[in-house]
Formats: C-alpha cells, sequence, structure tokens
C-alpha cells in the first residue's frame, strides 16, 4: 500500500507559497504494537497550522522541514496492534496531511462507527465547537442582552461563537469578508448583523451595529478588526483571545496598536483578556462541552457550512486560500470515500 502524504518542504516568509509543501507517496511500514493503520477520510485545515510552519517556539512544536503537516483527521481504522482499536472503528485524531497512517497518537478517539457525518468531529463537535464553547462561556461569560462581536464569523469557530451568543440570549454581531459571508451570517446563523471587514465603511458600520457598545469581544482576527473594535469596547468588557489569524503571516504593520491603542483601551475600560489555548481545557471542559452541543444539535439549534476540498494534494492550496479567507464555512479535506461504513 502506498500513502499520499504532503510534507513541510521548506519554511513560509510571510504567505505560504505552493512550494512550502511536497506531495510524496510511501510505501506504508508494517505496524509495531501499539500502532494502528488508518485510513483517512477527512483532513480538517486549521489556521494554527500555520504557526506550525515557522521554526519558533510557541506553545506547539513545529513541523520539521521534510515532516508530514500536523492536522485533524478523521478515519477509519484498517488494522490495529493497539488494544481498544479494531479493524473498522471510525476514529478521530491527529494523524496528520496524509491518506494511511501509521501512527500510536495518544488523542486518537473512537466515534461512533456508523456516525452520519463523520466530518463533523472537526467542526461543531470537534476542535472548532469546543474552542468557540469554551472561550464564550467560560472567559467571555455573556450575560442575556449583552452584545457579542466576533470576527472570521462565517468560520469554523466564529459561527459557532455568534449561535452560541444567540442561545444565550445576546445580541451577536459578526464580522466577515464580503457580502456573501454577511448575508449567510445573518439569514442562515442567526447573526443580529455581521459587517464587511473590508468595506471602507467598516468602523462607522460596527459602531452603528453596536448602539450599546460592546461587552463581549471574541478575539479571532487582531489587525484591524480589533482596531475597530477597541473604542466600543464598554467598560468591564470580556475579550477571550482565542486567535489573531490578520498576524499570522508574519504582517506586523498594525503592531504599533498593540502598544499605543490597546493596552490604554484595556487599562481604561477595566477589560478582562484572556489568551487561551484548548488544548488546556479538554480534562476539565469537553464534557460538558460535548452535552451541550450534542443537545443543540438534536433540537436542531446549531447550523455548519462545510467547505469541502476533494483530494490530499489540494490541500496545500486550500491552506493558502484560508490564510486569505477564500474559504466559506469549514474547511475540510476529503481525503477518501469511506467504503466501510455499514
Ligand atoms: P476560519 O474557518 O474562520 O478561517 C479563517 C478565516 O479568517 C478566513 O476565512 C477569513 O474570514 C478570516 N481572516 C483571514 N485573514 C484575515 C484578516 N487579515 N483579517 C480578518 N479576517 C481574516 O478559521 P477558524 O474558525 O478555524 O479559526 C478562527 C480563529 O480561531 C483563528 O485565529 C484560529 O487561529 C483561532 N483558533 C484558536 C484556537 C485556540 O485554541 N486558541 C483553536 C481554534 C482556532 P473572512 O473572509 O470572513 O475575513
Amino acid at each position: 500500500m502506498n500513502n499520499q502524504r504532503v510534507v513541510l518542504a521548506s519554511r513560509p516568509r510571510g504567505a505560504p507559497s505552493l512550494d512550502n509543501f511536497r506531495v510524496e507517496s510511501v510505501p506504508v511500514r508494517d505496524l509495531k504494537d501499539g500502532e494502528v493503520l488508518i485510513k483517512n477520510l477527512y483532513l480538517s485545515l486549521d489556521p494554527y497550522m500555520r504557526m506550525r510552519m515557522n521554526d519558533a517556539s510557541s506553545y506547539a512544536d513545529p513541523v520539521q522541514i521534510g515532516e508530514v503537516m500536523f492536522g485533524g483527521t478523521v478515519g477509519r481504522v484498517l488494522a490495529s496492534r493497539r488494544p481498544g482499536f479494531s479493524e473498522g472503528d471510525l476514529v478521530t485524531g491527529y494523524t496528520g496531511w496524509q491518506s494511511l497512517a501509521v501512527t500510536d497518537d495518544p488523542t486518537l478517539a473512537r466515534l461512533p462507527r456508523n456516525m452520519a457525518q463523520p466530518s463533523l468531529a472537526l467542526s461543531l463537535v470537534g476542535m472548532p465547537g469546543f474552542t468557540a464553547h469554551y472561550g464564550l462561556l467560560n472567559l467571555g461569560k455573556p450575560r442575556p442582552g449583552e452584545t457579542v462581536v466576533v470576527g472570521a464569523a462565517t468560520g469554523a469557530v466564529g459561527s459557532v461563537v455568534g449561535q452560541i451568543a444567540k442561545l444565550k440570549g445576546c445580541r451577536a454581531i459578526g464580522i466577515a469578508g464580503g457580502a456573501e459571508k454577511c448575508a449567510y451570517a445573518v439569514n442562515e446563523l442567526g447573526f443580529d448583523a455581521c459587517l464587511d471587514h473590508g468595506s471602507p465603511s467598516f468602523s462607522s458600520d460596527l459602531a452603528a451595529a453596536c448602539p450599546k457598545g460592546i461587552d463581549v469581544y471574541f478575539e479571532n482576527v487582531g489587525g484591524d478588526v480589533l482596531r475597530a473594535v477597541l473604542p466600543l469596547l464598554n467598560d468591564f468588557a470580556r475579550m477571550p483571545l482565542c486567535g489573531l489569524i490578520a498576524w499570522y503571516n508574519g504582517d506586523r504593520s498594525a503592531k504599533p496598536v498593540l502598544a499605543a491603542e490597546v493596552l490604554p483601551a484595556l487599562l481604561v475600560k477595566r477589560v478582562q483578556m484572556q489568551g487561551f489555548v484548548i488544548i488546556d481545557q479538554y480534562l476539565e471542559h469537553h464534557d460538558g462541552f460535548l452535552k451541550d452541543m450534542q443537545g443543540w444539535l438534536a433540537a436542531g439549534k446549531m447550523k455548519v457550512r462545510e467547505d469541502v476540498v476533494e483530494g490530499i494534494e489540494n490541500a496545500p492550496a486550500a491552506f493558502i486560500g484560508l490564510l486569505e479567507g477564500k474559504n466559506f464555512g469549514k474547511l475540510v479535506v476529503r481525503v477518501a470515500q469511506d467504503d466501510n461504513s455499514d
């Protein structure tokens, strides 16, 4: 059997390009004790992967040159020498950008074998959904009637933040790139308003949509979006600091905003800002998240839009597009058809 995989060929300077990746076909080696062989069905593409391409210390180790790109997956077990996993199991874990994985991944978890939509394990009931739930409810602490603002509002995390904010009786304001995404946020996801951050009138549009100021700003973006939000923050606002995608490619042109604008605003308005990385929260908060999310899904109260790209070889281009806002919804790669589901 041959594994088709995407490895890091070189480190990007600024925005990644296709030549930072290499698609290879290599034979699959035999299993050792404690390992499973997985046929990946879906690969999740997420903004954090950009940081893993840098040779810099962060909360996660960098991918080394020549190594398979790191990533969350859903797949079918083809063979197992690991107790607790058997052939035919549907599993989710971090097995990387490849079609076949021989792995001892400690995060590997079984999913219901006949899960109707396995890719949901990478969106609503997976890491992005958990991130939205934990960050908004535990750090944002929204109260009914308050105004919650989130950027990247139609993406994997932001779309869930907005929907939970509505379920908690808040006014939900989204920020997204372009009229089509904004219309979707309002008409399908139920946001009260959504503003296009590319519009020349973005700052005044945001102010008009938040007549009572902003009580919770769920920070996904940084950059110019953060700059527009700052003057609108209310006293004692909460700001879960989830991501800063506008700066992941190393564009620090907006950096002076940090010292000259953010810190005084936080001080004067007594804003509570808390950075978080969701992997820290699994033990304490994951069960509560799943209970809530499964209840909302069963009641038809949670929607997801998937942006599905076909074929592992197309993962690099899709990932580059994610950092440019080209995805519309949760970006996943369909790596293979599932011919094992019964
Ligand atoms: P998305 O599915 O939302 O995709 C990324 C989106 O970011 C793009 O589609 C684009 O949407 C927006 N974007 C890209 N560049 C810019 C820019 N310069 N200015 C404004 N918006 C931009 O991604 P996720 O929902 O998966 O992730 C959202 C954020 O959450 C990221 O910052 C990510 O790193 C973070 N995150 C953090 C976690 C944690 O544990 N702390 C866990 C998971 C995610 P648009 O076209 O609408 O602008």
